[in-house]
Order: structure tokens, then C-alpha cells, then sequence
């Protein structure tokens, strides 16, 4: 559910504040944004203003919050038909947050006022009574709506939230949006805000000429969130992967997204089993049970919600520190609206993709039936399956696709620069088995079996085929079934392979890949990653628990580690956590490694880390050795 507000102030009361708020709006935000780019810091107050916000950092959504809801509110409880507790009950019954601007949108596009009460209102808005009027596009510019807005007056300040779905190339497009290009003619001169949370380059050029702004100021703060570690992962088994993060995260709060409800009951119900205070949310729950369980989320009495997408509008719980996705969403907007729901106070916190081609299929098909698979559409959930199957900075390559610059320095928070994945060294070779391994089973077989009959497993699937007799069989029979998914995603991402649309997708060879399985110099370029394998010297059988005490850890040297880990962090301006998490400098201080080798086999350090972070550890911990 999309929530729409556009505002117009037809009191003068309130106008001065508004108005010099909006125009403060730069400054303020760059006072609380450091990173805020402003790419026309032009300010004339007489023009019309364009500016695109960028999505959780409250610091922003603050600056933009105060001047448009705050007053609506106190209007609206000041002798109108409608006061805030009234507005917060009917939200809730209608299945919204406490969102009276989402309210206010859904009831004037429903009618669900009595004729009374639209006659109270209409007359209101002709004797200039409410300093705030809340509509829906239709509303506002709808082919019926001529009558409401000369019932309007003239506006001071017109505000469009959400103005991303203006923009086919916006991950909610909304076609009556496209309506609101009339404001602009009719009010000239009248302040023309447009706000959104994600928007790339492309949907804000289609928001400025839908609106018919010209030469607008835009704002966009940073899209990058520094706290937050970007993990992917193909999905293999998904409880245990699932394990995996909340063994990070005991007792934390978390959200995990699944793209059913049916998974959504099954998971809640099976973490419940395993001890985890989990509940589950989707819109097929009765109100009563989803607000219950969403309310004790909320209140901490939870610590896990298992929800589809329906969960999370205005959500505000600031200390969730995982965000799993079991099922990439359909755009890479979705994703970093929905994984930015962790880390909102500004702590470390994760966010984790598991991912299989899988659920691309599952999108196309589900936006085809609905009649939605534009080529905009398509364009978005292909730009969401690159992100799954790169190879690469995480935080780099959304806040490029945000069109934002990143620099070349590893993040130290997302799997790839915290040294998780590797390159495979040859790549080529390995795509090439795994291509000549569909072709062998005839083109006729999905992912799981592909890869169970190329890391030679005498399933009974395999035996009943005959594929164990199969020149491919066995092929990388070194590497897990999991790694093995990995590489058949990324060729597919790739485009070496396709999965076909059906039922039972099965892999078949693309020109592209049936090119590289004839002439093996046809993609010298290929890039292939894997999650990194333990290391055979690294010590064993230490577990978390045993990792995290503080048994034989040097306290001194431990303080003094911290003290160098927050100089290394204020140098390169990024949180202390991004350098080394107190476990590692725990380890550190237990172990005392004196070299680059050793200080790789202590927990939390993988090579890349040692590499760029090690020189000046090895060098602490030796000068307190030896001052001892
Ligand atoms: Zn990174």
C-alpha cells in the first residue's frame, strides 16, 4: 500500500513557518546529513521547488516531517470533523498505520465519509477553514475533480509525498498520479515540493518533467547506510542459513520477509519451536491477531516478526539488527526500503538476501498475470537479480544504482570486503562444466538437480536417471551443492544460462552460453564468487560462546586495541564496529597474534582484513608484548 499526501495550505496562520522551513530545508539538511549531495544549490524561493529526499535517515524525513504533518494534525483536532484520536482509530480499522496522512488519502478516495460529513467539508474548504488539506491524486487533479480544487482557493505551499510512483520507472508506479501535472498549470507560482525515498536519476528527471518543473532545486541525501552489513547468499537449506543469522543476533530484534504467507506461518511457527520469540504478520491474519503480534513487536515482547511485505509501513522500531530476506523482492527499491528497516538508530545491524533464481520466475509470472510485466518492470527485477548474483561491494553497487558516487575503498560491511566471498580462480573452466552439465542432462532438469548430478551425489533422482553414468557426474564434486547453486545463479545471472518460466523451471543453454561451452575464450571477462571455505589451518572446534568470553583475553591489551580500533575509524570516518567487532578484538587480545598468517586464523578476520587492517594490530600487540 502506497501511502499519498498532498498538501495544501490555504491559511495564511501557519504560511510564515512553513515557508521558511521549506526554504531552510537545505541548510538544515545539511546539517544533519553530512553526505547530502545537492546537485543545484540554486536557491529562489519564488520557483517552483523539486526535492528528493532519500530514504530512513530521520534526520531528513524530520526536516521534511515538521512543517507538512505536524500542523495538519493539531488543524485537524481544532474543531474539524475529524481530531487525531478519532483519525488514529479509523487508521487502524481501516488495516493502516497511525498514519493520519495515509488515512486522510484512502478516505477521500473511497468516499468513506457520509455525505454529512463531505458537505461539513466542502463548506469548510470554501470558508478557507483549514490551514491543510489532505488528498488523493484523484482527488486532487482527477477528471471529476474541478470542483475541488476551485473549492480550494489558492494554495501557498503544494507537497506530493511518495513521488516516485509519478514515474513508470518507479518501483510503484501509479498511473492517477500522473494526473497531479496539472497543479502546475493551474496554481503558477505556488511552491511545488515532490518528496520520495528512492528515486534514480531516471525517476527524478520523470518527476520533474511530469510535474512540469523547470530548473528545479533538488536535494538527495546519501543513499549509502554505513551501519547496515549487506550479506547475499543463494539459498541452499533455508532454517539453517536462517540459524546461521540468529546465532549472530540472540535476543535481538529482526524481521524476516517471505514472499507467502504460507511460509511466513510455517517459519514463525517453527522458530517458536527452536526457542525464538518470533510472531508472524500478513494481511490474511485476522486484525485482531495482526495487531497483536505487530504490537508486540513494537513492544519488545517479541523479538522477531516473520512477515510478507505488507509489514513494516511506518513501522518504527529503531533497534532491529537483522533484516532477512528468504526471497528477493522485485527491485532493488523495495530492497533498500525493506532491508533499511534495520539499524535506524544508527548501530551496526544486518541485512541478509537469500536468493535463488527462483524467485525471479515466481515475480515475472505473478506481474504477467496481473498485466504488469512492463519492460520498466522487467528492467527493475533484473536490476534486483545483478545485485543477487554479483560479485562485488555491496554498499557500492546500490549506492551507484541510487546514480550516486562511491569510492574505490572496501566498505568493511558487506560480505564480499569483509572477505566472506572469494573470486573463484577459474572461473571459466567451472562455467564451462557447469554449461556442458545442463547440456548433457538434455536441457531438461532445474538447478537442484544440475547441481547434485555435477557434485556427483547418488541421490535417487540422479540413479534414476541414469545421470551418475554421465561424463558430467562428479565434475566439481570438491565443492558443496550450495557453492554449486551459487555458480548456476550467477550464470544465469550472467545470461549463460536461462531458467525457463513454468511450473518447474529448467535450465537451459543461452547463444551466449552455448558460445562459451564452443570457444572458451568467449568470456575471458567472467567473474565467478563463492562463499569463502574455512581455512584448514585455521583452530577448530571453537565455538561463538567460546569465542565471546572472556576467559585468557588481556584486558590491558584488549583497551588498547580499542583505543587504536577508534583512531582507525575516526581517520577513515566510519564506525568503530566497521573495523573489528568486540569479539574479534577479544580473540585479538586472547591469542596475541605476531604476524599477518596468524592474525588470519583468529574469528572475524578473514585475508582481505588482515591485508588492509592487520599491519598496524600485529605492530600494537607487539609493542605491548614486548613492553611487558
Ligand atoms: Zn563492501
Amino acid at each position: 500500500m502506497v501511502i499519498f499526501l498532498t498538501a495544501l495550505l490555504a491559511s495564511a496562520k501557519i504560511l510564515p513557518q512553513i515557508d521558511r522551513e521549506a526554504l531552510d530545508l537545505q541548510a538544515r539538511a545539511e546539517a544533519l546529513q553530512p553526505r547530502t549531495h545537492i546537485s543545484q544549490p540554486v536557491r529562489r524561493p519564488a520557483q517552483p521547488i523539486a526535492t528528493v529526499r532519500q530514504p530512513a535517515p530521520q534526520p531528513v524525513r524530520q526536516v521534511v516531517a515538521q512543517p507538512v504533518r505536524q500542523p495538519a494534525v493539531r488543524r485537524a483536532s481544532a474543531g474539524n470533523p475529524l481530531d487525531l484520536a478519532q483519525i488514529t482509530t479509523i487508521c487502524r480499522a481501516a488495516g493502516e498505520q497511525d498514519d493520519p496522512a495515509a488515512f486522510i488519502g484512502r478516505l477521500s478516495n473511497a468516499y468513506a465519509l457520509s455525505a454529512d460529513d463531505r458537505t461539513a467539508i466542502a463548506a469548510g474548504m470554501r470558508e478557507r477553514r483549514y490551514a491543510l488539506v489532505y488528498a488523493s491524486p484523484e482527488r486532487l487533479a482527477g477528471e471529476a475533480s474541478g470542483s475541488f480544487l476551485s473549492m480550494l482557493g489558492r494554495p501557498s505551499f503544494v507537497a506530493i509525498d511518495e513521488a516516485h510512483c509519478i514515474s513508470q520507472w518507479g518501483h510503484d508506479f501509479r498511473p492517477e498520479y500522473r494526473q497531479l501535472g496539472v497543479l502546475r498549470q493551474r496554481f503558477p507560482g505556488v511552491g511545488l515540493h515532490a518528496f520520495t525515498a528512492t528515486a534514480t536519476a531516471r525517476v527524478r528527471s520523470d518527476i520533474r518533467s511530469q510535474l512540469g518543473l523547470a530548473d528545479p532545486v533538488e536535494l538527495v541525501g546519501s543513499f549509502d547506510r554505513p551501519n547496515l552489513v549487506y550479506r547475499v547468499v543463494p539459498r541452499a537449506s533455508l532454517k539453517k542459513q536462517l540459524q546461521d543469522v540468529l546465532s549472530r543476533h540472540r535476543n535481538e530484534a529482526g524481521i524476516v520477509y517471505c514472499p507467502s504467507r504460507r511460509e511466513v506461518e510455517a517459519l514463525a511457527a517453527w522458530l517458536e519451536g527452536i526457542g525464538v520469540r518470533a510472531r508472524p504478520y500478513h494481511a490474511g491474519l485476522e486484525d485482531d491477531a495482526r495487531h497483536r503480534n505487530q504490537d508486540a513487536f513494537l513492544n519488545e515482547d517479541v523479538d522477531v516478526i516473520v512477515a510478507t511485505v505488507a509489514f513494516g509501513m511506518g513501522i518504527d522500531r529503531s533497534d532491529v539488527r537483522f533484516v532477512v530476506h528468504a526471497g528477493a523482492p522485485q527491485s532493488l527499491e523495495h530492497y533498500q526500503q525493506e532491508s533499511g528497516r534495520a539499524g535506524r538508530d544508527g548501530l551496526a545491524a544486518e541485512c541478509v538476501l537469500v536468493y535463488s533464481a527462483a524467485d525471479f520466475i515466481r515475480w515475472r509470472l505473478m506481474l504477467e498475470k496481473n498485466g504488469e510485466l512492463t519492460p520498466a518492470r522487467r528492467a527493475l527485477l533484473r536490476e534486483m537479480e545483478r545485485y543477487a548474483a554479483s560479485v562485488g561491494c555491496r554498499h557500492a553497487r546500490l549506492v551507484r544504482y541510487f546514480g550516486q558516487a562511491y569510492g574505490s575503498q572496501a566498505c568493511g560491511a558487506c560480505d564480499y570486503c569483509l572477505g566472506e566471498l572469494e573470486a573463484v580462480p577459474d572461473a571459466v573452466s567451472i562455467a564451462r562444466k557447469v554449461l556442458s552439465c545442463v547440456a548433457r542432462v538434455g536441457q531438461r532438469f532445474g538447478a537442484s538437480h544440475v547441481a547434485n548430478v555435477l557434485c556427483g551425489s547418488d541421490s535417487q533422482q540422479v540413479k534414476a536417471r541414469g545421470h551418475e553414468r554421465l561424463t558430467t557426474f562428479g565434475l566439481l564434486k570438491d565443492a558443496p551443492v550450495a557453492e554449486v547453486r551459487g555458480y548456476i545463479e550467477q550464470l544465469t545471472a550472467e545470461e549463460l544460462l536461462r531458467q525457463t518460466d513454468e511450473a518447474f523451471p529448467v535450465l537451459v543453454l543461452t547463444a551466449q552460453g552455448v558460445a562459451l561451452l564452443k570457444n572458451a575464450d568467449a568470456r575471458a571477462d567472467l567473474t565467478l564468487a563463492r562463499q569463502r571455505r574455512p581455512a584448514r589451518d585455521r583452530p577448530s572446534g571453537r565455538t561463538r560462546a567460546d569465542v565471546e568470553s572472556w576467559q585468557d583475553v588481556d584486558r590491558e591489551l584488549f583497551d588498547r586495541l580499542r583505543a587504536l580500533r577508534l583512531q582507525i575509524a575516526r581517520d577513515r570516518g566510519v564506525p568503530p564496529y566497521v573495523i573489528f567487532h568486540d569479539t574479534t578484538l577479544r580473540e585479538l587480545a586472547r591469542l596475541k597474534p605476531r604476524s599477518l598468517e596468524q592474525l588470519e586464523s583468529v574469528y572475524g578476520i578473514g585475508a582481505r582484513k588482515a591485508e588492509q587492517l592487520g599491519q598496524p594490530f600485529v605492530s600494537a600487540i607487539a609493542d605491548f608484548v614486548a613492553g611487558k
